[in-house]
C-alpha cells in the first residue's frame, strides 16, 4: 500500500470539488482497485478492497460514492454489461455523477421473485415497460434503476426475465415514497406506464435475465450509504461529501437501530438501575452472546474468503443471525425499559431511540430475503435436505396459476 500512500501524498487536494476529486481518484485506479484495468480499476484481489478503504480514510481522503451504483450496478454491469453500456454508465457511477436504485420486488413478487409481472415489450426498435415495483431503496434520487422485467409470458417463469438499466428521470416513471412504521420514508413504490428503455440498455441476453439478477443478488450486502470515517475533514472537498452523505443518508438514520444495537444495553441497564434483576440480566447475556457468536461467524468467514475459498453457508446463517441478534436485542431493551420503552422522541429513552429500536428490528428479518427464506437455504444447501416441492418452474408463466384462478378453485 506504500504505492498508493505515496500517490495520495502527491494528488491529495482538499481544495479540489467532490467531482474534481473523484474523477481523479478515479484516473488513479484506486476508487476501484479490484475492477479490472480496462474500466477503471487495478486488477486487485477482493480483499484489496477494505485494505484501500481504510487507507483512504487513515490517510482523510474522500473515498469512492457508495450505494446501490457501486455495490450493485457496478458489480453487475462488470460481469454481463456490454462495452457500450459500460463505456457509457461505469466511469460516471465510479465518480458519484449518476445515481442507481434496484427495481426487483414487486406487491406479488419478493420471496418469489421469479413470479414477478412487470412486463416489457418492443416497440420501435426501444423496449415499453408497465406495471409496478416496491420498496425500491434510493428510487427518489436515482437516475438510473436495475430493473427485472417479464418479456416472454410463454417461457417458464425464470426463463422469460430480461435485465434492463432504465432511464428514472422520465414521463412514464412515477416514484411514490413509502412512510413506515418508525416514522421514516426510506423505500418507494415505482410505477411504469410505457417507460421507454432504449434497445441497448439490455444487460446480458434477452430472456436472460434471472443468471444477471443472481449476480446483483450475490452482491446485495448493504445498499445504504456507510458512515465517514472519523478524522480530519478539511477543505471542499469533504464539506461537498459531507453534504452529499447527509443528503443520501437521510432516510437511513434508523438502520444502527433496525440491527438492535447491543451496544446500548449494558449502559441501558445502568442507567435505569435494573443490573441486578435476574430477568434483565439473562436477556442481556442472550443478546451479547448471539452478537458475540454471529461476529465470529462473520470474521471465519472474512478468513476463509481471503484464503480463496468460496463463499460457504455463512451468508444464510450470518443474515438469520442478524435478526435473531436484534429480536433478542429489542426484547432485552423492553425488558430494560418497561413501558418507556413505548415513549418516542424526546419523552423516551435515548431521545426515542429505544422506541426506534423495537419498530425497526422487524426489518431485518424481512430485508435481502426473509427468515424463513434462509431458512428453507439452510436446510436445503447446508444440511442437504430434500428440495420444496414445486409445481410452477416448467410451465409456461402464462399457465402457473397466480392468486385469482387459486380462489377460483
Ligand atoms: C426494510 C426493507 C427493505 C427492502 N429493500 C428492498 C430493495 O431495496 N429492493 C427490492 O427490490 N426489495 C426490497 N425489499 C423487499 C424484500 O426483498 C421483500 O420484502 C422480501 O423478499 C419478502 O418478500 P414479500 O414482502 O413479498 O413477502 P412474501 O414473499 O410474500 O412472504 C410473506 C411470508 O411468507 C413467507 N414465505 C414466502 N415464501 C416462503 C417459502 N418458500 N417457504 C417458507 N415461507 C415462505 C415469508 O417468509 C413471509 O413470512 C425490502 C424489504 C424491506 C422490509
Amino acid at each position: 500500500m506504500q504505492e498508493l500512500r505515496d500517490w495520495l501524498a502527491a494528488n491529495w487536494d482538499p481544495d479540489l470539488s467532490l467531482l474534481e476529486w473523484r474523477r481523479r481518484l478515479a484516473a488513479s485506479g484506486w476508487a476501484a482497485p479490484t475492477w479490472p484495468a480496462r474500466w477503471g480499476g487495478r486488477d486487485l484481489p477482493a480483499s484489496a478492497a477494505s485494505t484501500v478503504a481504510k487507507e483512504l480514510a487513515t490517510f482523510g481522503a474522500v473515498g469512492p460514492p457508495d450505494g446501490v451504483g457501486m455495490n450493485l450496478a457496478a458489480p453487475t454491469l462488470l460481469e454481463h454489461g456490454s462495452d457500450e453500456l459500460n463505456t457509457a454508465l461505469l466511469p460516471k457511477t465510479l465518480t458519484g455523477e449518476i445515481s442507481w436504485c434496484q427495481l426487483f420486488s414487486e406487491p406479488g413478487a419478493g420471496s418469489d421473485l421469479a413470479g414477478l409481472t412487470t412486463h416489457a415489450q418492443q416497440a420501435d426498435g426501444d423496449w415499453l415497460v408497465s406495471g409496478q415495483k416496491v420498496w425500491n431503496t434510493s428510487a427518489h434520487h436515482a437516475d438510473y434503476g436495475l430493473l427485472l422485467a417479464r418479456t416472454d409470458f410463454d417461457a417458464p417463469k425464470h426463463r422469460g426475465l430480461t435485465y434492463f438499466v432504465l432511464p428514472m428521470r422520465q414521463p412514464g416513471v412515477e416514484v411514490r415514497p413509502l412512510r413506515q412504521m418508525n416514522g421514516h420514508a426510506s423505500f418507494n413504490e415505482v410505477f411504469f406506464d410505457n417507460a421507454r428503455i432504449p434497445a441497448d440498455h439490455v444487460v446480458g441476453e434477452v430472456g436472460g435475465g434471472w443468471t444477471v439478477a443472481l449476480t446483483t443478488l450475490a452482491h446485495e450486502r448493504r445498499v445504504a450509504p456507510t458512515g465517514t470515517p472519523p478524522g480530519r475533514h478539511e477543505g471542499r472537498v469533504w464539506r461537498e461529501a459531507l453534504g452529499e452523505a447527509l443528503h443520501l443518508r437521510a432516510p437511513y438514520k434508523w438502520y444502527p437501530q433496525r440491527a438492535g444495537r447491543v451496544d446500548l444495553l449494558v449502559p441501558q441497564a445502568r442507567a435505569a438501575a435494573v443490573t441486578d434483576d435476574g430477568v434483565v440480566r439473562q436477556e442481556i447475556a442472550r443478546a451479547v452472546s448471539l452478537a458475540w457468536t454471529a461476529r465470529w461467524t462473520a470474521q471465519r468467514a472474512a478468513a476463509a474468503r481471503k484464503l480463496g475459498k468460496p463463499p460457504g453457508p455463512e451468508g444464510s446463517l450470518g443474515k438469520l443471525a442478524s435478526s435473531n441478534v436484534a429480536r433478542a436485542a429489542a426484547r432485552a431493551h423492553a425488558a430494560i425499559a418497561r413501558a418507556d420503552a413505548m415513549l418516542a422522541g424526546d419523552d423516551g429513552p435515548v431521545h426515542g431511540t429505544i422506541a426506534e429500536i423495537l419498530l425497526s428490528v422487524p426489518a431485518v428479518s424481512i430485508a435481502g430475503g426473509t427468515d424463513e427464506v434462509q431458512r428453507n437455504i439452510i436446510g436445503e444447501r447446508v444440511l442437504g435436505l430434500p428440495k420444496d416441492p414445486s409445481i410452477d418452474t416448467s410451465l409456461p408463466f402464462r399457465d402457473v396459476p397466480k392468486n385469482p384462478e387459486v380462489r377460483r378453485r
